[in-house]
C-alpha cells in the first residue's frame, strides 16, 4: 500500500518557517503584503481567496483583498495593477483565475509587474524559469516539487511524466522538473496511448482536471503519484470534491500518492507566502 503524502501535514510545518522568516523581514522593518486580485464572482474563486488571505494573515503577512462582480471591466483591472505596481507598500500581486471569460488573461498577467509577480506568471518570469535564470517559480508546481522532495532523496535522473500543459500548472512543472534533472513527458489531449507511457513514469503527476481518470492502468509498480486536478462531482445527490486519480486502486500499486482534498492544494497557498517572502526582500 502507498505511502499517503500529506499536503496538509507538509504545508504546515513549512508554513511555521514562513513565519520565522516573515518575523526576521519585519525586524528588518520590511512589512511583507500581498494584493488578492477577484475579479468575478466565481464561487471557487471566493474560498481560494478567503484561504490565502487566512494564511497570510497566520504567517504574519499582510493583505489586500480586491473584490469585484461579475459586471467589472477589464480597464478597472488593468488600472488596479497598475496602481499597485507603484505602490511600494505593495511586493506581491496575484490575480485570481478564473477571469471573466471576456478578458485577456495573458495581457492583464503581463501588467504585473515583474519584481511583484507572485505567481510566476508573466512572460518574463516564465522565461527566465525555462532559461534557466533565477526567477520567481509558479506556486502550484513548486508545491509539487516540495512533495515530491518529502519522499525521494533525489529526483535525478527519474523519468517524470506530467499530464497537463497548461501555463499556470503543466508547463512550469515539466521545466522545474527537468531543471531538477529528471527525465520529462508533457503529456496532453492529443497526446496518444496515455496508460503505456505513463506505465513507464516514475513520478507521475496529473494535471487535468478530469475527476477519476487515471486508474490503475496507468501506474508503473513503485511509482510516485501526484494529483493535482480538483474536481467537483455529483455522488448520491451531494457534492464533492475529487482529483484526477482513483486513490484507492492506484494506492495499491503506487509507492507514494498524494489524495485529493489535503495534498497539492495546500502547498500551492504556502507557496505564495514563500514567493511574498522572497519579493519582499528583494524589492
Ligand atoms: P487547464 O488549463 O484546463 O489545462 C488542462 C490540461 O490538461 C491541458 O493541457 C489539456 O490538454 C490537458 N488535458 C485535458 N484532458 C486531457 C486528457 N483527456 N488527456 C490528456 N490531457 C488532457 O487546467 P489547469 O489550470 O492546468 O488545471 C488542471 C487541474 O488542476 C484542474 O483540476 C485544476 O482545478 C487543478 N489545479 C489545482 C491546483 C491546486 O493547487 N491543487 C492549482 C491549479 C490547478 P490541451 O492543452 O491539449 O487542451
Amino acid at each position: 500500500m502507498a505511502k499517503t503524502i500529506n499536503g496538509r501535514e507538509i504545508a504546515d510545518e513549512f508554513c511555521a518557517h514562513i513565519k520565522e522568516r516573515t518575523a526576521e523581514i519585519k525586524e528588518r522593518g520590511i512589512e511583507p503584503h500581498i494584493a488578492l486580485i477577484n475579479a468575478g464572482e466565481d464561487p471557487a474563486s471566493e474560498i481560494y481567496i478567503s484561504k490565502k488571505e487566512k494564511l497570510a494573515t497566520s504567517v504574519g503577512i499582510s493583505s489586500t483583498v480586491y473584490k469585484f462582480n461579475n459586471y467589472v471591466k477589464e480597464n478597472e483591472i488593468s488600472d488596479l495593477i497598475n496602481k499597485l505596481n507603484n505602490d511600494k507598500k505593495v511586493h506581491a500581486i496575484l490575480l485570481q483565475s478564473p477571469l471573466p471569460k471576456s478578458f485577456q488573461f495573458r495581457k492583464l498577467i503581463n501588467l504585473i509587474h515583474p519584481d511583484k509577480d507572485v505567481d510566476g506568471l508573466t512572460t518574463l518570469n516564465q522565461g527566465r524559469l525555462f532559461s534557466g535564470e533565477p526567477g520567481v517559480a509558479p506556486c502550484t508546481p513548486s508545491g509539487v516539487l516540495h512533495l515530491l522532495r518529502t519522499v525521494h532523496d533525489n529526483i535525478a535522473g527519474l523519468h517524470a511524466v506530467v499530464l497537463g500543459r497548461s501555463s499556470i500548472v503543466g508547463r512550469p512543472l515539466a521545466q522545474l522538473l527537468l531543471n531538477s534533472n529528471c527525465t520529462v513527458t508533457l503529456l496532453h489531449s492529443y497526446s496518444k496511448d496515455l496508460p503505456a507511457i505513463c506505465r513507464t513514469a516514475d513520478i507521475l503527476v496529473s494535471a487535468i482536471g478530469k475527476p477519476l481518470f487515471i486508474g490503475k492502468e496507468f501506474i508503473k509498480p513503485g511509482a510516485t503519484v501526484i494529483d493535482v486536478g480538483v474536481n467537483k462531482i455529483e455522488k448520491n445527490g451531494s457534492k464533492k470534491i475529487v482529483g484526477d486519480v482513483k486513490f484507492d486502486e492506484v494506492a495499491e500499486i503506487a509507492a507514494a500518492i498524494t489524495p485529493v482534498p489535503h495534498g497539492v492544494g495546500p502547498m500551492t497557498v504556502a507557496y505564495l507566502m514563500h514567493n511574498t517572502l522572497n519579493l519582499a526582500c528583494c524589492y
